[in-house]
């Protein structure tokens, strides 16, 4: 679906934004990597959201929940805050957003989360809290 708007940006085409990165590109900053990442949760696009978290933590995760996740909710809309150097060696950068959504009762929530991102081999990769 070429036409598609972007999750992330209604003003943008989802081939010229996000799903660029969710075909392999990868996300140029961590505010790209975190937008792709929301996309990819109103897509369903699952494995994207594992093969993005950290390397180390892949194994780890909840595949059933973040599924769950993706699909009971719908995502309205990404807003964000701030973003900005978390350290280096290796290279770690904090995106501040807002991710508006609406869940299956249709109650409408604002989740607001500081991510944090790490740059490894060339490519930025969400670290999942402990
Ligand atoms: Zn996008």
């Amino acid at each position: 679906m070429p036409d598609t708007p972007c999750p992330c940006s209604p003003k943008k085409l989802l081939t010229n934004c996000c799903g660029r990165y969710h075909t392999g590109e990868p996300a140029p900053t961590a505010e790209a990597l975190m937008r792709s990442r929301y996309s990819a949760f109103a897509l369903g696009l699952t494995g994207y959201i594992r093969d993005t978290t950290r390397p180390d933590q892949q194994a780890g995760l909840d595949m059933q929940d973040i599924a769950g996740w993706s699909h009971s909710n719908q995502w309205l809309g990404l807003r964000l805050h701030r973003t900005g150097a978390a350290g280096m060696q290796p290279r770690r950068e904090f995106v501040d957003f807002s991710a508006h959504y609406c869940d299956a009762e249709g109650k409408l929530h604002e989740h607001r989360e500081l991510s944090l991102f790490v740059h490894l081999k060339g490519r930025w990769y969400f670290i999942q809290p402990d």
